[in-house]
């Protein structure tokens, strides 16, 4: 029911709900109308009065048509709200003609019809919308005081109309305010979710390389670790350092460092699944988790990040540039404890350090992937 009255678009569905809070409005003010007519307080038939209502009817289910077919998307304004607020007006200013002594009353529930317009209006819309009425007024007690005097009380009117030209004046204020308001916080909601984006990418990146930083990969661990252990899996950590970085940095400069960090971590990354996790854990460290992954399928991926840098060519940076990597890696099966397999993992990079650099060790007695002739 919800659904076929408002639709199933967010917005659509607040300008609908919007409409139909007016649509609420002037059917109450209608009640009161038909309530005036047999008080008395018209100086017109019953025929009269209905034409009247039919007419402004029509028009306002026009309104709910477009909305609810969503041909009010073509508008500049697709709530449209100031037509809506004119055609109430007119409304409004049709009742006022029609009654005698009691016209003021129509001044006072055209409050309730502006007040649609405080949260969507900007200042010069909810002006002309004000100055619309105010002269539509005017041109309604004119039409009376010359045509058909003895309806009216002219002082009366004037200063009713004095009174109420001051309160939109106000209300014209603070509608302002209001907007002012919103369009604030709409723009501080905006800048908060645009820090929040910043911050939560800077909780989880590196900023040099765009890898995931050390603290995010540990979550992600303790998440696999859980999830092995559920269906049984078995997962890959393995521990990459660049070989004698700091002999990188004191030739090159610091700057190529940071461009060989860079290389090497688009490696990894191209290397690596999409469903795998690459991280920089500190300086020239980078540790990498393979999901779902055993230790043979393991070897080729290390294998492959290891001798890309090695056949990387630098030559664009430093045409003397050659840099190199040694990995330790380790299958969590083997130990069952995140800590464990890190460790372990780190060890074997550290045993491919010791035994010459630029190879892969995958167990504890120094077996490697590749016997290469350095
Ligand atoms: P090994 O082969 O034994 O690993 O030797 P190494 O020189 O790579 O190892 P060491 O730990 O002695 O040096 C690491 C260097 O990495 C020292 C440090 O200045 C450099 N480094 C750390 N972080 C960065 C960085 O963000 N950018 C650059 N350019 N250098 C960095
Ligand atoms: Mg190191
Ligand atoms: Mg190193």
């Amino acid at each position: 029911m919800y659904n076929i009255l408002l639709g199933s678009d967010n917005k659509q569905s607040l300008r609908m709900l919007r409409h139909l809070a007016a649509v609420l409005s002037l059917f109450g003010f209608t009640l009161i109308s038909i309530f005036f007519y047999y008080n008395g307080l018209y100086s017109v038939e019953l025929s009269t009065l209905n034409a009247v209502l039919i007419f402004f009817w029509s028009g306002v289910l026009c309104f709910t048509a477009i909305l609810r077919s969503g041909f009010n998307k073509r508008f500049s304004d697709p709530s449209l709200t100031k037509p809506q607020i004119l055609w109430s007006t007119l409304f409004l200013l049709s009742i006022a003609y029609m009654l005698n002594d009691w016209r003021g009353l129509v001044l006072i529930s055209y409050f309730a019809m502006l007040s649609f317009g405080f949260f969507k209006l900007r200042f010069r819309e909810f002006l002309s919308v004000g100055l619309f009425v105010i002269l539509g007024y005017v041109l309604v007690i004119l039409y009376i005081f010359v045509y058909e005097p003895e309806r009216i009380n002219i002082k009366l009117e004037l200063i009713q109309l004095l009174v109420f030209t001051g309160t939109v004046f106000i209300m014209l204020y603070t509608g302002s305010a209001i907007n002012r308001l919103r369009e604030r916080s709409k723009k501080q909601y905006a800048d908060l979710q645009a820090a929040l984006e910043v911050n939560k990418r800077l909780a989880t990146t590196d900023e040099l390389t765009g890898l995931y930083n050390r603290r995010y990969f540990m979550e992600k661990l303790a998440q696999q670790k859980a999830l092995s252990e559920r269906n049984n899996s078995d997962f890959v950590i393995f521990y990459c350092d660049l070989d004698h970085f700091k002999n990188i940095n004191d030739t090159f400069g610091h700057h190529t460092g940071d461009i060989v960090l860079q290389k090497f971590s688009e490696i990894l990354k191209s290397s690596i699944r999409e469903i795998d996790y690459a991280a920089r854990f500190g300086g020239e460290e980078f540790v990498g988790l393979l999901v779902d992954t055993d230790l043979e399928n393991a070897k080729k991926v290390t294998e492959r990040i290891r001798s890309s840098l090695d056949a990387f060519n630098f030559n664009d940076i430093a045409p003397s540039l050659h840099s190199t990597v040694s990995i330790g890696m380790a299958n969590f099966k083997e130990f069952n404890t995140i800590q464990e397999t890190l460790m372990s993992a780190d060890n074997r990079m550290y045993h491919a350090k010791n035994t010459g650099r630029n190879k892969v060790v995958y167990s504890d007695e120094g077996d490697t992937e590749i016997r290469r002739l350095i």
